[in-house]
Formats: structure tokens, sequence, C-alpha cells
């Protein structure tokens, strides 16, 4: 996509909401890492229900550490791989009590050391904590940068680099969640839905989805199939 492209489509996002905020409750950078860390292969909406009575017990690593795992894993039961999750959301608190200070670090180096915590994670907490211009590329940006043409890349990390290039340095900030919006509520991954895209003329993606069908055109369709279907069923007439 050319660069002019890219301005154009930042651009159009930007006007429909120009400061987009995470979908994730967080109360400060540490519940923020937790809500992320319990994000994994989990919805916003489902681990917003889990953290909504856990974040207001506990909002600091050694509130976790006191909780306990067995206790913590009764608020998240809800999330996918709750176990697994429970058990680095305490490792990783007391790593922040002991090595620093109870404080979320703002480097990636020490973000990605703790456990459960991967470049993806990292590089949200260090966008949406710290105001650091990363872009966090989970499914629906890799998806978003290989359809439109913006930012193909065989894995995450190569359409992280990519975006990290194209995007124009007053875009940085808000990329991540401009891009994860449209990903997520129009250029979805079962049929994006072009029809309605703001950004339809930018993108490389063909053939472009149509809108939905009315009910009235989908009966008449389905009808004429059937009469169809039946005309081909029935025996031709001999000749004599
Ligand atoms: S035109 Fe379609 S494929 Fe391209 S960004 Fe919009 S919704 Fe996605």
């Amino acid at each position: 996509m050319k660069p002019e492209k890219v301005f154009e489509f930042y651009r159009r996002l930007r006007d429909l909401e120009a400061a987009p905020e995470t979908e994730l409750k967080y109360i400060n950078p540490y519940t923020l890492l937790v809500a992320v860390v319990l994000s994994a292969q989990a919805t916003d909406v489902g681990v917003n229900k889990a953290t909504g009575p856990l974040f207001a017990v506990v909002d600091t690593p050694e509130k976790m550490v006191a909780l306990g795992e067995a206790k913590l894993k009764t608020y998240i039961k809800t999330i996918g791989l709750f176990n697994a999750k429970a058990k680095n959301v305490i490792a990783l608190s007391k790593i922040l009590v002991e090595e620093h200070g109870s404080q979320v670090p703002a480097t990636r180096e020490a973000l990605e050391k703790l456990p459960g915590v991967g470049r993806k994670t990292a590089n949200v907490v260090l966008n949406v904590a710290f105001g650091q211009h990363t872009i966090a590329v989970d499914t629906h940006i890799f998806r978003v940068g290989n359809r439109t043409g913006m930012a193909p890349g065989k894995n995450p990390l190569e359409v992280e680099e990519r975006l990290e290039k194209v995007t124009p340095p007053e875009f940085k900030q808000h990329a991540h969640h401009w891009l994860i919006l449209h990903g997520r509520y129009v250029c979805i991954a079962r049929m994006p839905e072009c029809w309605r895209c703001p950004v339809v003329d930018l993108c490389a993606y063909k053939p472009k989805m149509p809108a939905p069908q009315s009910e009235e055109a989908q009966r008449l369709k389905a009808k004429k199939k059937a009469a169809k279907k039946i005309a081909a069923k029935k025996p031709s007439k001999k000749r004599r």
C-alpha cells in the first residue's frame, strides 16, 4: 500500500474515533498487566466480567500474592486456561514485589521476563500504560494488515515490523487500537463487512463483500433455486 493510502487509511479511522482506548477494564498499570495476561485466547468482555470483582479487592502485586493461587482461581474460573493463568499471575506478582519494587517495569526486556508475558502483552502494556508507540499484533491486526495490503507478513512479528515502518508518526500512539477496532467490528474474520467499510477504496482485498440481501430477496432466491431443482428432476418428454 502506498504511503499516501496508509495515511488516508489511518486518517479515516481517526475521524471515526480520535482517541480509542482498550476495552479491557483496569485501574493502574498492574491491573492492566493482569488483565492482558488473562485475555490471551479470551474475549475482553469475559475478562472484564471476572476482573471486576477481582480488582475491587486486589489492585497491587502484594495483595495478589496474599490472595494466593487457589483463591485467584475462584475469581477467574470462567476464563479459558485459568489454571495456567492463575499460576502465571501469582508468579509475576511475586517477581514484581521482589525485583521491581512492586511496580510494572516500562521496558520490553523486563516485561518479557515475567511469566505469561510475551511480546504482544508487553506491547499492549507499553502502549496503554506508558504511552510508548508500540503496535501489539493480535489476531485482528494480523488479519487487517494482511487483507488490506498495508502490512503483509507471514507471522505477527513480520506484520508488527511492517506496521512500525509504514505507520506515520502522528498515528503511532493509537494505531494499535484503531486497527483492532477495525478488525473486530468491520473487517471481521469470517466475513469482512466491506459494504460499510470506511477504507474500502484503499484496501487491496478482493473480491469485496457485498451487503447482505434483505430477507425478502433471500426468500425469493431460495424459491427460484428450489423451482430450478424440481425442473431438473422432471423427466423430459419422450419423442414419438
Ligand atoms: S474493504 Fe473489506 S477486507 Fe478491506 S478493510 Fe474493509 S472490510 Fe476489510
